[in-house]
C-alpha cells in the first residue's frame, strides 16, 4: 500500500510517476469519459427503426398519425409491462424522455399536490428529498431547480441505507426520495427485495410521501445474469402505501437516446392523476413512434433479445476500465471502485480529498471526467473522493487509453497528497 511507504519511497515514487503523466501528456489525448451515452455501434443496432413503421394503425385501428390516446398504444404498454413486471393498467407510454415525467411528477406535486396530499407541496414551508449518494447528477439539478431541499443518505450494494431513510421520514416536510434501483446510476447496485419492502412498508410522517423509482437500467445487464428488478408496485399496494412508489423507464439507452419511448407505471390513482394533469399539457404522445418500437420489438423478448447485442458490444469496454484500474492500483490502498453487472457507469473512489485533483490532472492531459462532486446534491461530495466513469461512449481502444491515463492521474494526485507535495 501506498500509505506504508516512507517520505523517502514516497518521494521516489512522486518523480516516477510525475515522469509517468508527462508521459501521458505528451500523447496529446483528447478523449472523453463523461455521459453515459451509447456509442455509434450501439446506436446502429436501431437503425431498423427508421424504416418504420410499415402500419399507420395500431392493434385497434387507430390511426396513429393523428391526435390521441394519451395513456400510449397499449401493445407497447404491454411490452413494457411484461418487462418491468408490472400490470399493463398500470403504464402509460409517453414521449421521448422518462426525465421530462420525473420533472412533470415533481412540478405538479408542487403545484397542485398528489391525491392524497393535504394541499400543494408549494404550499409547505420546506420540501425535502431524501437522495441517495453517490446517485444520478440529474436527479439533483431537477430538485434544486424546483427548489427541493435535499438531504443524503448512502447508496450500499443493495439499495439506500434503510435506517438512515427511516430516521429522516419522520420529518414531515421530507416529501420525496430518488432510487435508481437496478444498475443504479453511478454505483450500479441493485436494490434486493428485502430494502425495497422496507422501503415501501415503512411508516412516513408526510402522507403523501413518494419515492421516484427511476428504472432507466432495469434491461440493461453487462453479464448473462438477468437481474430481476424488486416488485416495487405490488409490495407497495401489500403494505398499504401504493401511491408511494412513481416508477420511471424508458427506451433511450435500448434504441435511440432521445428518440426513444418513456414510460411511468403507478397505481390506479397515481396514473389518474398524472393522466389528468397531463391532459392539460398535451393531446397525445408520438404515437408513430411508439408503434415504431412495438413493430420493431415484437414483443419484451424481442427487446432482451436486442439488450443482449448491446451487451456484447459494451461489456468489453466496462472489463477495459477493470484491467486498467486493477493493474494499476490494486492493492496500493488508494482506490476503491464498482464491478458493475448491469447499468452504464463504474464509481471510482480515489484517496479522500483527490478527486478534484484527478479531474484537473486528467482534463490537463486530455482525458475529460464528470466533474468530482457531481454525483451529490449540489456537486458537494463531503469527502472529495468520487469519480463517475461513463465507458460506453467511447471506442474500446479510447477507453482502455483514457482510463490508463485516469489511473495514473489517481496514483498521482494520492502520492502528491500522501507525500504533503
Ligand atoms: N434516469 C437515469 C438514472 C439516467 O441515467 C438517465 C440517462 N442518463 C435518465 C434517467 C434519462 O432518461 P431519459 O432519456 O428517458 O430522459
Amino acid at each position: 500500500p501506498l500509505t506504508d511507504l516512507t517520505p523517502d519511497q514516497l518521494a521516489e515514487r512522486l518523480t516516477a510517476l510525475r515522469a509517468d503523466y508527462a508521459a501521458l501528456q505528451a500523447k496529446g489525448l483528447k478523449l472523453d469519459l463523461t455521459r453515459g451515452k451509447p456509442g455509434a455501434d450501439q446506436l446502429d443496432l436501431s437503425d431498423g427503426l427508421l424504416g418504420l413503421p410499415t402500419s399507420t394503425k395500431d392493434r385497434a385501428g387507430t390511426d396513429v398519425r393523428n391526435y390521441g390516446g394519451l395513456d400510449g398504444l397499449v401493445e407497447l404498454r404491454e411490452i413494457f409491462a411484461d418487462l418491468l413486471g408490472v400490470d399493463v393498467a398500470q403504464v402509460v407510454a409517453g414521449g421521448n424522455s422518462s426525465l421530462t415525467m420525473m420533472y412533470q411528477v415533481v412540478s405538479w406535486l408542487l403545484s397542485h399536490g398528489g391525491p392524497d396530499s393535504p394541499r400543494p407541496w408549494s404550499q409547505e414551508e420546506t420540501v425535502k428529498f431524501i437522495c441517495p449518494v453517490p446517485g444520478y447528477d440529474r436527479h439533483f439539478t431537477m430538485l434544486a431547480e424546483l427548489g427541493i431541499e435535499m438531504v443524503t443518505v448512502p447508496m450500499h450494494a443493495d439499495g439506500p441505507d434503510v435506517p438512515a431513510v427511516r430516521a429522516l421520514v419522520e420529518d414531515p416536510s421530507v416529501k420525496g426520495m430518488w432510487l435508481v434501483p437496478t444498475y443504479a446510476n453511478p454505483t450500479g447496485a441493485v436494490c434486493s427485495t428485502e430494502v425495497a419492502a422496507e422501503l415501501m412498508a415503512m411508516p412516513t410522517a408526510a402522507p403523501d410521501f413518494r419515492i421516484l423509482w427511476d428504472n432507466a437500467y432495469a434491461v440493461h445487464h453487462l453479464t448473462d445474469v438477468e437481474t430481476k428488478s424488486a416488485d416495487a408496485l405490488a409490495l407497495a399496494s401489500a403494505s398499504g402505501h401504493p401511491n408511494r412508489p412513481i416508477m420511471f423507464a424508458s427506451t433511450s439507452k435500448i434504441t435511440f437516446a432521445g428518440a426513444g419511448v418513456a414510460v411511468i407505471a403507478a397505481s390506479p390513482e397515481n396514473k389518474e392523476w398524472y393522466l389528468k394533469r397531463l391532459s392539460f399539457a398535451s393531446i397525445g404522445p408520438d404515437k408513430i413512434n411508439q408503434l415504431r418500437h412495438v413493430e420493431f420489438f415484437g414483443d419484451a423478448d424481442g427487446v432482451r433479445a436486442h439488450m443482449r447485442k448491446h451487451r456484447d458490444l459494451i461489456a468489453p469496454k466496462f472489463a477495459a476500465v477493470q484491467d486498467a484500474l486493477t493493474s494499476r492500483l490494486d492493492g496500493l490502498g488508494i482506490a476503491t471502485w464498482s464491478k458493475p453487472t448491469g447499468g452504464y457507469f463504474v464509481d471510482l473512489d480515489v484517496l479522500d480529498g483527490t478527486a478534484t485533483r484527478v479531474v484537473q490532472l486528467a482534463k490537463e492531459a486530455g482525458i475529460a471526467l464528470t466533474p468530482a462532486g457531481s454525483a451529490f446534491p449540489h456537486g458537494n461530495d463531503p469527502d472529495d473522493r468520487n469519480i463517475r466513469l461513463a465507458p460506453t461512449f467511447p471506442v474500446l481502444a479510447e477507453v482502455e487509453a483514457a482510463m490508463a491515463g485516469v489511473a495514473v492521474c489517481a496514483e498521482l494526485a494520492a502520492t502528491e497528497k500522501l507525500a504533503g507535495a
